[in-house]
């Protein structure tokens, strides 16, 4: 479990329940916390960089989502709508997600002001792209995902806003869900949560062989008992397969992963199971971040061995070249055919 070396508390996250209710499970924790006289983060007290991250990466921040962050986006494929209930994360991935769209330096920002973040979402709820786009997605309902800017799991223990928004979903009549995906296994505190079907938990997953890239997360062995532990509290579950990487061996690797994933769900009722998968891909801003954070990392960002990927929005992505996707491809969906036929394929990118 993250204990941050510092809670920064800002004002405005005080005149919420939910940022006092925070505040007192820091306390509790007995974290060191600092209430801010101001709602800015101070500056950063380390010169060098390498230090600043780590100062970062250990800090939690109690503050309020801007406004912002309640006109909604469209995130396809994983889910119609993204929410934020806290960005940045306490782990140290390679390849972080985060690197490149995270704003000043990786602070983890919880907000407190979650009626509003909550209340929000029911004017996106009957709209939405990944739903209508085909039926087998219409199904889940219009999608929420919560875990584009943070693992809203790892940091639970410090926030409950999980556990908020699992209950929010849960009591909301109408056909919505609720997705996150972890790299974290402490799901013992939702698991008696009225959560009515209405939440997806899906669990970040690749082979051993990567796993000295995700400093910080949950071993393999741990998220899959999770991933067991959630499907028998009758939630529907998912494994997300990311980022997918040739790694030396990789045929068998990701064999052994899905043959794990099946040994770990054999014998539960009424499963629900989703699998995405999601291939490694960089951009020139997050290798740029990346190297700064991780120097010493043997991640393969090198160009030379893409191809390149213009995004709807003009800008570049270095993606594996199209022989290595159909193979990766086939590979993986022929594993989950043959050892874990109840998982619905949502999409592969
Ligand atoms: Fe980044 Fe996700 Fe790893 Fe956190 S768990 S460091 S958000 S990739």
């Amino acid at each position: 479990m993250w204990r941050p070396r510092r809670v920064l508390v800002m004002p405005a996250a005080l005149e919420h329940a939910h940022g006092r209710a925070m505040l007192a499970r820091a306390e509790a924790l007995g974290l060191p916390v600092e209430r801010l006289a101001s709602n800015r983060l101070p500056s950063a007290r380390e010169a060098d960089p390498r230090r600043a991250y780590a100062a970062a990466k250990a800090t939690l921040a109690l503050t309020v989502a801007p406004p912002t962050k309640l006109r909604l986006q469209p995130i396809p494929p994983s889910a119609d709508w993204r929410f934020d209930l806290a960005e940045g994360c306490p782990a140290h991935c390679q390849y972080c997600y985060l690197a490149g769209s995270l704003q000043g330096p990786p602070v983890t920002r919880a907000y407190a002001n979650l009626e509003a973040i909550l209340g929000n979402l029911a004017d996106y709820a009957g709209r939405g792209a990944v739903t209508s786009a085909s039926a087998e997605r219409a199904r889940e309902g219009t999608t929420f995902e919560a875990s584009c800017y943070t693992d809203p799991l790892g940091i639970e223990h410090l926030t409950g806003s999980l556990s908020a928004a699992i209950r929010h979903f849960g009591a909301w009549d109408a056909p919505v869900q609720l997705r996150f995906t972890t790299k974290f296994a402490a799901v013992e505190p939702l698991l008696d949560l009225p959560h009515n079907r209405r939440t997806r938990i899906r669990f970040s997953v690749n082979p051993r062989a990567a796993a000295h890239y995700e400093g910080g997360t949950d071993p393999l062995d741990a998220r899959l008992a999770a991933l067991a532990a959630a499907a028998r509290a009758g939630y529907p579950v998912g494994l997300t397969v990311a980022p997918i990487l040739p790694v030396p061996g990789w045929e068998a690797a990701y064999a052994g992963l899905i043959r794990a994933a099946a040994d770990a769900l054999a014998g539960v009722p009424d499963l629900d199971l989703t699998a995405e998968l999601i291939t490694h891909r960089f951009t020139p801003g997050s290798k740029a971040v990346l190297r700064g954070w991780y120097p010493g990392s043997d991640l393969p960002l090198d160009e030379a061995e893409r191809v390149e990927k213009r995004t709807k929005f003009g800008t570049v992505k270095h993606v594996f070249p199209k022989p290595l996707m159909q193979a990766m491809r086939a590979h993986l969906t022929a594993c989950l055919a043959r050892d874990l036929p109840a998982a619905r394929v949502l999409y592969w990118t």
